[in-house]
């Protein structure tokens, strides 16, 4: 995808969420309020830069979910453009000088609050941020843990850790906007569609993502409500799901052993 931003980013219901194309398939993710932004995720300041100086915006903080370089190689760059701070995992090692979180804590991003949540399992510091209150639609920035339709690869962590960090990710309200930083969700469907041959919205979805991207859209954000449909590895306890685990070398039906299965199949498939 071409990096240059959308002339009119969509509207959120508070402010405004765009996702900035960077390098093959990344999104960092620019929340603003007109004035004042705040960025997901930079591996590349390039982007921000630009979606900077085309709203005329003023940088106002970072959120980072977890060390890998295309989600923090862009913060040097964008530290002389930044009025705020840098926040990021407790247990990583991301470039200092930055603010360390872990689950629990609560930060407040141009006026909403986010809420940290440790996802150990693609790196073993990995935390994601979920909005918290009563808004509709609430924001969950959820890094490379939780892709539509898929999950990150068993880098730093064990099936165990990332079966239990996503289930705390799918116990969140179904009408979160899901903003992973992959555009990974075509080639995943595909696997999805591998696992339940059956699941029509799988095939559905799939129809409708093929489309957005022809017309140079971003398949996200996602909903849970809509993860939880399509996604085989948030329905490691359903039957159709397990079965094929079973045929891939599952040795029992327990979601552990599942998410293993499957992720070991997705790495080969
Ligand atoms: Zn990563
Ligand atoms: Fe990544």
């Amino acid at each position: 995808m071409h990096a240059a931003p959308p002339t009119n980013p969509p509207s959120h219901a508070t402010s405004t969420l765009v996702a900035l194309p960077a390098f093959n398939d990344n999104y960092i993710w620019l929340l603003h309020n007109g004035e004042q932004a705040w960025v997901v995720d930079p591996g590349d300041a390039g982007p921000v830069l630009q979606a900077l100086q085309q709203w005329q915006l003023r940088l106002t903080g970072i959120l980072v979910t977890h060390h890998h370089a295309d989600h923090v190689g862009g913060i040097a760059a964008l530290r002389q453009h930044l009025h705020g701070p840098v926040y990021g995992p407790a247990r990583e090692n991301i470039p200092s000088p930055y603010l360390a979180l872990r689950g629990g804590d609560v930060v407040d991003v141009l006026g909403m609050q986010f809420r940290v949540i440790d996802v150990p399992g693609h790196t073993a510091g990995h935390i994601a941020y979920a909005q918290q209150g009563e808004a509709t639609r609430p924001l969950l920035f959820c890094g490379d843990t939780l892709f539509s339709a898929g999950c990150g690869r068993l880098f730093e962590g064990t099936p165990a850790q990332m079966a239990s960090s996503l289930a705390l990710l799918s116990a969140l309200p179904a009408d979160s906007q899901v903003c992973c930083t992959h555009e990974y969700t075509l080639s995943n469907l595909k696997f999805a569609a591998a696992v339940e041959p059956d699941n029509a919205d799988v095939l559905h979805h799939t129809r409708h993502c093929q489309a957005l991207r022809e017309q140079g859209q971003p398949t996200l954000p996602s909903s849970l409500a809509l993860e939880r449909r399509i996604n085989p590895f948030l329905r490691c306890s359903e039957p159709a799901v397990v079965a094929a685990a079973q045929r891939q070398g599952a040795t029992n039906d327990d979601a552990v052993a599942v998410l293993a299965a499957l992720r070991e199949w997705k790495n080969r498939f």
